[in-house]
């Protein structure tokens, strides 16, 4: 059975490379490399196909012969979407239609659709729910929801098997620090460790779903093989929430520092808070997060600090500590 991953070079795409790889799959990659690296996915028996999602011809020829396909592909951040929505549109909701149609013509049998949990905006209530109404804050939620409407559209019409998955702030090894739209995670590793000034956009106190990569990994094999999941949109995180200060704590812990985060104006398009149910993921394609917070940020430090040559001595207690501590509760605030 073979499996084209579009953005496979990238943070979670390689991840999921790694993983089928591991299984003896066959395995190709499409990327166009703007923020994916060539060492995330070095020495990995995959083929590699350096193209574009936006054309066509090389669509069609990245999914010939292929049983599922994985789209991880797109423009990933919400600050750059707010900067340049044409671009977020164009490889995110066009690209993504495109991925579609190339596979509704070549007769691949599924195609498991990185979605985001931006969707939802800043909904009243949590946990966020699949059935609550969509509300999204920036042009990159915009493009992920058109996403998902394509996908289910394809089901309906084409018969085309997609699923939607709704990623809770992932991380984990190999997300990129040095970016210009990094995530918070590597944000703030780097920060640290390179005694640089922390900054935080607003109180401190908005809160995420914090989701290890690996169960990321895990759903969208599962995505791929559950009868159920057909023509489906659904959550997956870990189903609890942690404020960024709450994350600066755990992480200056880790790196046995003492630093206080620089507050700045709430950006726009960010939402206050985060934590999705994950029960409708349990339901359809068995999924429950084997790595929870704390136990992936200590793997996340550990593989940050391996991975880069220290500019000065650090001090890590990562290894040792691997407990869990409680997060916050779904519906109370911070
Ligand atoms: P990433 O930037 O590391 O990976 C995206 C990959 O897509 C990169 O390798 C990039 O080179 C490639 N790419 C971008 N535009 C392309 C194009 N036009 N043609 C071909 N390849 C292209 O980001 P990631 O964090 O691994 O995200 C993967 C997917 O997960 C994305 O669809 C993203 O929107 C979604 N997602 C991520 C998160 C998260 O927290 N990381 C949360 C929600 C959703």
């Amino acid at each position: 059975m073979k499996f084209l991953i579009t953005g496979g070079a990238g943070f979670i795409g390689s991840h999921l490379a790694t993983y089928l790889v591991g299984k003896n799959n066959e395995v190709a990659i499409l990327d166009n490399f703007s923020t994916g690296k060539r060492e995330n996915i070095r020495g990995l028996p995959v083929e590699l196909i350096k193209g574009d999602i936006r054309n066509i011809e090389c669509l069609d020829e990245a999914v010939a012969g292929v049983d599922t396909v994985f789209h991880q592909a797109a423009l990933c951040s919400v600050v750059r979407s707010v900067n340049d929505p044409l671009s977020t549109h164009e490889v995110n909701a066009t690209g993504t239609l495109k991925v579609l149609e190339a596979c509704r013509r070549a007769g691949v049998r599924r195609v498991v659709f990185a979605s985001s949990s931006s969707v939802y905006g800043d909904a009243e209530s949590l946990p966020k729910l699949e059935q609550m109404p969509a509300a999204p804050l920036s042009p990159y939620a915009v493009s992920k929801l058109i996403g998902e409407h394509y996908c289910q559209l394809y089901w309906k019409a084409f018969g085309l098997e997609t699923v939607a998955l709704r990623y809770f702030n992932v991380f984990g090894p190999r997300q990129d620090p040095d970016s210009e739209y990094a995530a918070v995670i590597p944000k703030f590793m780097q920060a640290l460790v390179n005694g640089e000034p922390l900054e935080v956009f607003g109180d401190g106190s908005q809160t995420r779903d914090f989701t290890y990569v690996e169960n990321v990994v895990l759903a969208n094999v599962a995505a791929a093989m559950s009868a159920r999941a057909a023509g489906k949109v659904m959550n997956i995180a870990c189903g609890s929430r942690w404020s960024l200060l709450d994350l600066l704590a755990r992480l200056n812990k880790l790196f046995d520092t003492d630093v206080s985060p620089i507050l700045r104006e709430w950006r726009k398009g960010d939402v206050r808070h985060s934590q999705a149910s994950i029960d409708l993921a349990q339901k359809l394609i068995g999924f429950w997060p084997q790595v929870g917070f704390e136990q992936g940020l200590n793997k996340t430090v550990g593989w940050y600090l391996s991975s880069r040559r220290p500019e000065r001595e650090v001090v890590t207690r990562v290894l040792s500590d691997t407990r869990e501590s409680v997060p916050l509760q779904a519906g109370s605030r911070q």
